[in-house]
Formats: C-alpha cells, structure tokens, sequence
C-alpha cells in the first residue's frame, strides 16, 4: 500500500581533534577542536541525511557518498544534504520536518543554534519552522562528556507531495 507519510532516524560520530575546524549545522564555530572526518565533517548534517534517507529506505550516507571517494574528500556537508533532499524530490518526496539533537561537552551551543536551523533550511529548502536543532551535554558521562568526539541523532518526516 502506497504510503504518504514516512520518518526515519539517523545517528552519527565524529572524533574531536585539536586545531581543526568546527563545522556543525552548516556553521563554523571558533573553537579550538574540530572533527576528523573525510568531509568537513559536520555531524550534525550527516545524522540529518541519514534520516532523510531512512525515510525514503535509501540506504545510508556511506551508501551515496563513500569515504573512499576523493570527490567527496573535504567537502561542505551542506552539498550533501542538498543531493539527499533531490534524491527524495525524484522519488516525489518533500520534506516534512526534521528534528535533531546534538551531544557535545563543549563548546556552548546556544548562541548558534539559530543559525544552524537557517543553514539547514536553506540547504533543504524548507522553511526554518520546519527544523529543529537540540543540543545537550552528557554530564561529562562518555565519550562526548570526555570530549572525545560528539554524536548527534535526527529524525525526518517526508510526505508525498
Ligand atoms: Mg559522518
């Protein structure tokens, strides 16, 4: 049976290490750790793309832009959400809303989150009303309160427009 409505959930980590750039929700944050990753490494939109491409049972991120390829090495993660949301567009889906929640120790990241949801909408073509963007410590407890790294989880809903 033909379904119009449909979520999907994502979740992703990346490793913190000194003296890289912070890249997160599409905003680069002035700190002095950033994450370790092929791509800018912006965590946030990977877990986001995950969802979107859980919801239309797309595979995963790993699955459409492989780490293994130079084309995507150092890329702007912003790219990526775009193709993901013209990946659902051919299939006839639009999205719905998207809510994630981010688990870092440091830095505080309130004063961006507003800017993260600009980024994110543009980059989808939504309106900003449609995303949401949670970010939480862990209380010191694990890898993120340790500073290690950060995870982030997202859920998506699509809808047959
Ligand atoms: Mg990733």
């Amino acid at each position: 049976m033909e379904c119009n409505f449909r979520i999907g959930h994502g979740y992703d980590v990346h490793c913190l290490q000194e003296g890289l750039r912070l890249v997160l929700g599409g905003v680069e944050i002035p700190y002095d750790k950033g994450f370790v990753a092929h791509s800018d490494g912006d965590v946030a939109i990977h877990a986001i793309c995950d969802a979107l491409l859980g919801a239309a049972a797309l595979g995963d991120i790993g699955l459409h832009f492989p780490d293994t390829s130079a084309d995507f090495a150092g890329i702007d993660s912003r790219v990526l959400l775009r193709r993901v949301v013209s990946l659902l567009r051919e299939r006839g889906y639009a999205v719905g809303n998207v809510d994630c929640t981010i688990r870092m120790q440091r830095p505080k990241l309130r004063p961006y989150i507003d800017r993260m949801r600009q980024a994110l909408a543009e980059a989808m073509e939504v309106e900003v009303e449609r995303v949401s963007v949670k970010a939480t410590t862990t209380e010191r407890l694990g890898f993120e309160g340790r500073e290690e790294g950060a995870s982030v989880s997202a859920v998506a809903l699509i809808y047959r427009a």
